[in-house]
């Protein structure tokens, strides 16, 4: 039964088979202060221990119309249980282009759930005052799913709390020779990148891969960006395939489209923009999977993985190196201050080009697919 909070719809969601949320959630929802009745079984307050959960909350609970939420799913990390919570701004409606935003699928790699809360920080100031800005939620349906590996950001692992890599988890392989281990490996679950069993998806991966079914393919048109750090010293946009080198995605001119109107956009801005394969191949990737999901559903989605530089934060401070999530999130407070205030246009830049992708996208369009096969693939 959905609940009314602070102007917010707050409502439980099964996604999909084995997901059920247990009966006692729901009961103890009408009884208990806020964060217990997210965390009935357990009991646990997370203000310490999840401080961007806990930021989420907090923000939700005062968020303005038309933001609602709802919890996906719970995961299960050890004793606990946490919250898989899917944020929408704007009713969805036929017809309706989509924006996605996701973030922390990589536990250790906070930022990128921290860039998004900052996103929806501004975007909830901007609704109260900005009608132009609340008018835009009617051509175009955003949703952001913030936190999507809770129990790995909780103990600090870059895998869920069952050892798997969920970008390493969906079941497709990379044939052309993936990276040793990092590509993803099924030798143990104690070593890094370990894919988990062969055809099983995790409840984090599943949630997901069923969110952007129920959700983008209805669609005439989706824009996907997952937020991630640890790559490089400049901050990338990477798109499909990381399974293979040789084969471009189908709608390659429509991303080398995006590309341009990025870069003509904003002339002065700094991403590099750039397929996945060029830097590594892997097996597993759930963008790669969904990517061709999504042409089975003859749906044009255009997802794209933001890989925040993160050397260029170690090489500034190399000490930070010192702390376990160092090599993937900046430790100086004006840094971090920086990062999460410097992909705002970014985000802005999506929702827009989502809105008005009709006057953009390429139909017919021999140019865009020529440049971006000299760009990325004939070298
Ligand atoms: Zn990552």
């Amino acid at each position: 039964m959905p609940q009314q909070h602070s102007g917010l719809l707050l409502r439980r969601h099964s996604a999909g088979s084995g997901n059920q949320i247990s009966p006692n959630c729901h009961k103890s929802a009408v009884s208990v202060p806020y964060a217990e009745f997210l965390f009935p079984i357990a009991g646990v307050v997370l203000q310490d221990s999840l401080p961007e959960l806990h930021q989420l909350e907090l923000l939700l609970r005062h968020a303005p119309a038309p933001v609602s939420a709802e919890i996906l799913a719970m995961v299960n990390a050890g004793e606990q249980q946490f919250p898989l919570y899917a944020v929408a701004v704007g009713k969805p409606a036929a017809g309706k282009p989509v924006l996605l935003l996701t973030g922390g699928i990589h536990g250790l790699e906070r930022i990128g759930t921290q860039v998004l809360l900052a996103y929806l920080e501004s975007l909830c100031s901007r609704l109260r005052w900005d009608l132009q800005f609340a008018e835009l939620f009617e051509r175009v349906q955003l949703y952001i799913l913030p936190l999507l590996n809770p129990g790995g950001m909780l103990r600090g692992w870059r895998s869920n709390a069952r050892h798997v890599d969920l970008m390493r988890n969906a079941p497709q392989d990379c044939t052309e020779g993936a990276a040793f281990l990092v590509g993803g490996q099924r030798y143990s679950k104690f070593l890094p990148w370990y894919r988990g069993h062969p055809g099983q998806f995790e409840t984090e991966s599943r949630v997901l891969c069923d969110f952007v079914r129920q959700r983008l393919f209805q669609a005439p048109f989706s824009l996907v960006l997952d937020c991630h750090s640890g790559f490089g010293q400049t901050d990338r946009l990477w798109f499909p395939y990381a399974k293979s080198s040789t084969q471009p995605i189908a709608h390659l001119a429509q991303m080398h489209r995006l590309r341009e109107l990025l870069f003509q956009t904003y002339p002065h801005q700094n991403y590099i923009f750039e397929p996945q394969c060029r830097h590594y191949l892997c097996h597993g990737d759930l963008w790669d999977y969904l990517f061709d999901q999504s042409l089975l559903a003859q749906h044009l989605m255009l997802p794209l993985t933001l890989e925040m530089g993160s050397w260029n934060w170690v090489r500034k401070n190399p000490f930070q190196l010192l702390r376990s999530h160092g090599l993937f999130h900046p430790v100086k407070p004006h840094r971090v201050k920086r990062v999460l205030r410097s992909h705002l246009i970014l985000f802005e830049f999506l929702l827009q080009a989502a809105a008005a992708h009709v006057h953009w996208l390429p139909t017919v369009d021999s140019r865009n697919a020529m440049e971006a096969n000299d760009l990325w693939y004939n070298r």
